[in-house]
This record gives structure tokens, C-alpha cells and sequence, in this order.
């Protein structure tokens, strides 16, 4: 046993989606267990190099855990989402995907310059999802030097690129 075989044990795995050949990681069935996902916050908050001002969350899975953490650490939500959804005025950003590209975005002034912000989210494979999120909290004036998220795909060489962009990694589950 190793240290989250217990929150591995709870994610499966579902071979083929969203695509022939993909193995996706299907989290939703930790998300139904109470006790797992009490024990997810648990270990992210104590994994939180405080003090934070903001747990940034990526849409739609990464909202979840960054509005569980915020409550224990005692920061406020940041909602990075998918553009065109935010209400108010926006700064976006643009990432590639596999086939084309995708743009997140958050409100203009939803940051206040220097304001400490810790990014979460569910998974990292790639990290661009994660990279363009980094890019666009610093664009808006916040700092962000760490990043957690519940499962991390190591083949895929996402972390370590957010490890070179100066931001610390944490994953509970690789
Ligand atoms: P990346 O940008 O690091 O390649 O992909 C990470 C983003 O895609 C995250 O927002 C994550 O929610 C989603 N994602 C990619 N693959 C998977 C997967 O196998 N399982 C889950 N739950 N999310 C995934």
C-alpha cells in the first residue's frame, strides 16, 4: 500500500472516451464517496503552503475542490471558465489542444494585484489546461506558485512543465 491507494482505489477507469485509444479517468465516483472526498480535501489542504488568498478552480471538475478547500483554508473561490460563460467584463486566454485550440477566462477584476492564488483541479495530463490557467492568473496580477490536483498522468510530462514555470506540484494519485 502506498500513501492514496485509499483515493486510487475510488477512480476508475474507462477505457475508449472521449476517443478510441483514450484511458479516461473517471473521478465521479470518488466525488460519491463521502468519506473519499473528505479525505481529498483533508490531504490538499495540509499539502497547502499557505498563506493563500484565492483557490483557483478550472471548469467544470476543478470548481468542486477549490470551493471544498477554500472553506478549511479560509480563501476565497476563483472561477477559471470556459469563455464566454462570465458575465462581466473578461481577460482570456488561448491553449492549444489535441485538434484546435480552447480559451478560459475570469473577470477583469476578479484579482487584486499580488493577491496569492493557489490553482486546482482534478487532473493533469498535458498541462496545458493548468499552464494557460497559470498564464492567465499572472496576467490579471495574481502570484502563483503551487498547484494541486487529485491525479496526475506522469507519462504525459504535465507537472513537470508547471514545475517549470516556478510553480510547486502536488498530486495525491498518480
Ligand atoms: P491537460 O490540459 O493537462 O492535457 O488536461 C487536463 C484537463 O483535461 C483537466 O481540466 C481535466 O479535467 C481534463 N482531463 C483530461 N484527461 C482526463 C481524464 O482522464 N480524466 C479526467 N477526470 N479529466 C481529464
Amino acid at each position: 500500500m502506498s500513501a492514496n491507494d485509499d483515493l486510487k482505489a475510488l477512480i476508475r477507469t474507462i477505457p475508449n472516451f472521449p476517443r478510441p485509444g483514450i484511458q479516461f479517468r473517471d473521478i465521479t465516483t470518488l466525488l460519491l464517496d463521502p468519506s473519499g472526498m473528505a479525505r481529498t480535501v483533508e490531504r490538499m489542504a495540509s499539502a497547502t503552503q499557505g498563506p493563500i488568498d484565492l483557490i483557483a478552480g478550472i471548469e467544470a471538475r476543478g470548481f468542486l475542490f477549490a470551493a471544498a478547500l477554500a472553506v478549511p483554508l479560509n480563501a476565497g473561490v476563483l472561477l477559471i471558465r470556459k469563455d464566454g460563460k462570465l458575465p462581466g467584463a473578461t481577460i482570456a486566454e488561448d491553449y492549444a489542444l489535441e485538434y484546435g485550440q480552447d480559451r478560459i477566462a475570469i473577470h477583469e477584476d476578479a484579482l487584486v494585484p499580488g493577491a496569492r492564488v493557489m490553482l486546482v483541479d482534478d487532473l493533469i495530463a498535458t498541462g496545458g489546461t493548468a499552464r494557460a490557467a497559470i498564464r492567465l492568473i499572472r496576467k490579471a496580477g495574481g502570484v502563483v506558485n503551487q498547484a494541486q490536483f487529485l491525479v496526475d498522468l506522469p507519462d504525459l510530462g504535465g507537472a513537470d512543465k508547471l514545475r517549470s514555470d516556478g510553480v510547486t506540484v502536488d498530486a495525491l494519485v498518480a
